[in-house]
């Protein structure tokens, strides 16, 4: 039978969009119900873009200025969001902690620094298997608050397409929060004191405190001087998440009005994971078709040839600010299994954007059985990023943080001392564990020394 092939430009264009249909996708579930599917992908794809492709395009052109070493990335958020979550405080919280992160991140550096959540739209996570034993019974694996719910019973662990519906809305809800607050005056920066309010008093919050009344002393001198602060009214905040779904990525992937081609307007940035960069995969192959900036994280397996394919396969007209590859080595090799990577992308004149995910890496089990990382781990890893570069002659771009604004208990260390013994009282991640409050700003006051010393 003859393979019918598109006959316009534009029909071609549409139909590789669904060309990772036929292609190998790992980490989708295995939804019981597909005729439910099909009515939910459906009502998405009419549902308005929750970002306007113009939006990306900036974004783009900022990350290409950090690729030159002319900004600063900050990437951070939940491992993975959860609907009861998406509250006003707990989003405030988040965005409060990011807005200080980076006033720290742009004093201490004396660089503009991007903010980007890991919000809006973080619902689905790629699991190490696709079941869970509890005392002998098992169960579907808990994948995101966009396919099942995480309490272990039969019941809440089938995927139901329908929560696709719901994690577009809750994006929606966040997103709008997001953006009446870093647009509607809470992030003017001449409230740089009244983002520490509301946490518990410690010696990284009185370390901001002391800097925010440098800046503020800063600004009434420029004031009196009739400077001028519209620039310093609002910010912009960027969303990502992990592209992990694509049955939720796809009916969110538009054709552009102003330039006829795809993007994913279900947020600014989406990334590929780790376990989802198969050159020849489903997600490589719709992410290459969209026109957004995009990330690919590349762990310790990764050689020079996978990451040199990758660049030919998802940047091939080399456009600055199009591809970041987000590094997550671990402490104990990114010193050793970076450079190669990078000398290799730099010898093929492609223009990524290197960014350093100290998280993933550095995880491991306590003994009291909890998911960790150490935060001493976390700021090694990055050191040593920083020194790879430094090395090869090339730009530290940005750092790629799991974090949240509560006083939460997941990782080890830093200066509050955090043990085994204290991660059983304020543990909440159903994913991966988050620095807290304290340690987020203690890591933004580090990451600055290190940007200062660029
Ligand atoms: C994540 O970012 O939560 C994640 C799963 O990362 P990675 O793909 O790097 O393992
Ligand atoms: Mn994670």
């Amino acid at each position: 039978m003859p393979v019918s092939t598109p006959d316009t430009p534009e029909a071609a264009l549409l139909a590789g969009l669904d060309a990772w249909r036929a292609l190998p996708a790992a980490q989708q579930p295995g939804w019981p119900d597909l005729a439910v599917l099909d009515e939910v992908t459906t009502e998405l794809a009419s549902c308005p873009p929750l970002v306007f492709a113009g939006e990306c395009d900036d974004l783009k052109s900022r990350l290409a200025a950090a690729a030159r070493g002319e900004a600063f990335l900050l990437q951070g958020g939940d491992c993975a969001e959860t609907f009861a979550d998406a509250t006003a405080d707990r989003i405030r919280n988040k965005v409060k902690t990011m807005l200080q992160m980076a006033v720290v991140l742009t004093y201490g550096a004396s660089m503009p620094v991007i903010k980007l959540g890991r919000m809006a739209g973080q619902y689905s996570k790629p699991r190490s298997s696709p079941t869970e034993v509890r005392d002998g019974v098992e169960l579907h694996a808990y994948r995101g608050d966009a396919i099942n719910d995480y309490a272990f019973t039969p019941q809440s662990r089938v995927p139901d397409p329908r929560r696709l519906l719901k994690a577009y809305h809750t994006s929606s809800a966040t997103l709008n929060l997001i953006r009446a607050f870093t647009k509607g005056g809470f992030a003017d920066l001449r409230h740089v004191h009244e983002w520490n309010r509301g946490f518990v008093a410690n010696a990284a919050n009185a370390r901001y405190e002391a800097m925010a009344r440098d800046i503020d002393r800063a600004m009434r001198f420029m004031a009196a001087c009739g400077g001028d602060f519209d620039a310093l009214r609002t910010v912009d905040f960027y969303s990502s998440h992990e592209a992990l779904l694509l049955d939720y990525e796809r009916p969110l992937t538009r054709i552009d009005s102003r330039t006829g081609t795809p993007y994913n307007v279900s947020a600014h940035f989406v990334w590929i994971g780790e376990r989802t960069r198969q050159l020849d995969g489903a997600h490589v192959d719709l992410m290459s078709r969209v026109r957004n900036p995009i990330g690919v994280k590349l762990g310790p397996s990764t050689s020079p040839d996978d990451a040199l394919a990758l660049v030919d396969k998802l940047d091939p007209e080399r456009e600055p600010g199009r591809l970041t590859f987000v590094s997550r080595m671990g402490a104990g090799r990114v010193r050793t299994a970076l450079p190669p990577l990078v000398e290799a992308v730099a010898r093929s004149g492609s223009t990524v954007l290197w960014v350093c995910d100290p998280m993933h890496a550095n995880t491991f089990e306590s003994s009291s059985g909890y998911k960790t990382r150490r935060f001493d781990d976390v700021i090694d890893e990055v050191t040593g990023f920083f020194e790879v570069h430094a090395r090869l002659g090339t730009v530290p771009g940005g750092v790629h943080m799991e974090l949240t604004g509560d006083d939460v208990t997941e990782c080890l260390g830093g200066a509050e001392h955090i043990d085994e013994a204290d991660l059983a009282t304020r543990y909440e991640t159903l994913c991966d564990p988050r620095l807290n409050h304290q340690q987020s700003l203690e890591v933004a006051f580090l990451v600055a020394e290190m940007l200062g010393d660029r």
